[in-house]
Order: structure tokens, then C-alpha cells, then sequence
């Protein structure tokens, strides 16, 4: 099983979620077989308790589960059902471990954050990759993990730990980070300072970037590319520019033209069983 993390810095609404979904949607016209996790770090269990007005539409799962929108955008991105399961909340995970403390399964431990509450994360991402999410019934090659929320928030940060953990369990080569983050313009310039702050607190708290995904209102300059590439200590090839499109289906073939597929065809050791892919 191989995983890739698409996390975010400097504003939250940055298109996590679309660069995720598109991320997904590339690998699979590799071949692969593709599923999902949504993390939101937030205390609710569900979106179902949550106002629309505050938080956006509620999505419904067929097995009822009240989601996040981006459980929406990854079932029509990937033409795959998911489950509640495929989305963790702090709400969820904190019953989860709780419950277990209850029915004295720690056997007499001092309960903490770290480690159990970082290993019950690790192990709910584990078993929920595994499960099939199309007609097949077989087991998914891919799983897109989306941290919900910027990282450095208070509310994120055992999940980031989690993750930051999860990459020494599961091995370096089935691994990989895609951070999204803001090329803002200021008096016609594309301003890259907010990203060299977003890619060092990712740093700090032990995540690699292995792919950069700069959203800017324009394409970004090459020269930009460049300057992310030697600030964020990252080669061109890994910064991927995002710009505002009318249509977030076109995201995936901008993503594509950069060489997103190439990229991590090499970095995860893809085994391809499509060919290549399709011209899109
Ligand atoms: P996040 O997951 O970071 O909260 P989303 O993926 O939900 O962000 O995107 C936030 C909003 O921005 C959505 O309305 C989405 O359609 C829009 N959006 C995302 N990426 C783009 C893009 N490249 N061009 C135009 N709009 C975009």
C-alpha cells in the first residue's frame, strides 16, 4: 500500500481537497486502484451536527455517514464508494481510544496523546486503506490521506505527529507529502515568503515535502518555481504550480503536465499495470 499525504499551510480553503481528488484521479489512469481518507481536526464525531452556513454543504455517504464535501469530490474524482469510516475526526478518534480505556484495554497505562492516541490514528489509516471501495472487492494500491486544516494549528497537531510516525512505520518508498500552500500577488509580483514560512513549520514538526503544490490567481513564473525550489530545499520538478482555474476539473491536467505521474511513478516505485497513461 503505498500513501500519499496531502496536507496545507498558510490559509485553509487553499484546494486540498481538489489537488487531492486530482492527485487520485491521475493514479489511477495509471492502473492503480485508488481510496481515500479524509482527516477533519475537528471534536465533532460527524458534519452531521454541523451548519451548513458555518461549515458547507453535509455529504452523505451510502452507508449514511455525514461527511465533509470532500468525501464527495474524491467518490466523483474516483468513481469509488467510501464509508464514515473513510473520514477521521478528533471526535472519532477521541471516542475511539476512550472506549478502549474504559474496557481496560491498556492494561493499567497512563493514557496520552503520544503514543496512543498517535498509534490509534495510525492503525484507524492502516485498516481503513485496506478496504475495497469499488465493485472488484480487491484491496486498493493508493491512499490519499487529506489533513484537513493548516498545519501548526493546535488542532492538527496529533495528527501531524501521527503522520510524522506513520512514515517510519510504513516505509519511506510508500510514503509521500504533497503540501499545498499560497503564492499570493502583491503589486504584480508572485510573493513566495508564505511558503518558505509554511515549508519550514512542516519541517520543524518532522514532514518532508516531496511535493510542493503553490496555488496562485495566475500561472506562476518560472523564476518562482526556481526561487521555491532553492528556499523550500526541494528540486523544480517537485514544485507543481496550481493556478485558479474556471473549472477544478482542469486541475488534474495541469498537474499532469507538470509531471506529477512521472514524479511519483519513480519517488513511490508505482507498480504500473495500466501502461501509461492516457492523454488527457
Ligand atoms: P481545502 O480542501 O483546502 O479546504 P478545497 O479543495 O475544498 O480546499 O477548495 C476550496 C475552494 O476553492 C473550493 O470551492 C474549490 O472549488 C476552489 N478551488 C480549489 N482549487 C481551485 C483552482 N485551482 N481554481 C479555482 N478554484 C479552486
Amino acid at each position: 500500500m503505498k500513501y500519499i499525504v496531502v496536507s496545507g499551510g498558510v490559509i485553509s480553503g487553499i484546494g486540498k481537497g481538489v489537488i487531492a481528488s486530482s492527485t487520485g484521479l491521475l493514479l489511477k489512469t495509471l492502473g492503480l486502484k485508488v481510496t481515500a481518507i479524509k482527516i477533519d481536526p475537528y471534536m465533532n464525531i460527524d458534519a452531521g451536527t454541523m451548519a451548513p452556513t458555518e461549515h458547507g454543504e453535509v455529504f452523505v455517504l451510502d452507508d449514511g455517514g455525514e461527511v465533509d464535501l470532500d468525501l464527495g469530490n474524491y467518490e466523483r474524482y474516483l468513481d469509488v464508494t467510501l464509508g464514515r469510516e473513510n473520514n477521521i475526526t478528533t471526535g472519532k478518534i477521541y471516542r475511539e481510544v476512550i472506549e478502549k480505556e474504559r474496557r481496560g484495554d491498556y492494561l493499567g497505562k497512563t493514557v496520552q496523546i503520544v503514543p496512543h492516541l498517535t498509534t490509534a490514528i495510525q492503525d484507524w489509516i492502516e485498516r481503513v486503506s485496506h478496504l475495497p471501495v469499488d465493485d472488484t472487492q480487491s484491496t486498493p494500491d493508493v491512499c490519499i490521506v487529506e489533513l484537513g486544516g493548516t498545519v501548526g494549528d493546535i488542532e492538527s497537531a496529533p495528527f501531524v505527529e501521527a503522520l510524522r510516525q506513520f512514515q517510519f512505520r510504513v516505509g519511506q518508498e510508500n510514503f509521500a507529502l504533497i503540501h499545498v500552500s499560497l503564492v499570493p500577488v502583491v503589486g504584480g509580483e508572485q510573493k513566495t515568503k508564505p511558503t518558505q514560512a509554511a515549508i519550514r513549520d512542516l519541517r520543524g514538526l518532522g514532514l518532508v515535502p516531496d511535493m510542493i503544490a503553490a496555488r496562485c490567481v495566475e500561472p506562476l513564473d518560472r523564476s518562482v518555481i526556481n526561487k521555491l525550489s532553492m528556499f523550500c530545499h526541494v528540486g523544480p520538478e517537485q514544485v507543481m504550480g496550481v493556478h485558479d482555474v474556471s473549472s477544478t476539473y482542469h486541475v488534474p491536467l495541469l498537474l499532469e503536465r507538470q509531471g506529477m505521474v512521472q514524479f511519483f511513478e519513480k519517488r513511490l516505485h508505482l507498480d504500473v499495470k495500466g501502461g501509461i497513461a492516457p492523454a488527457m
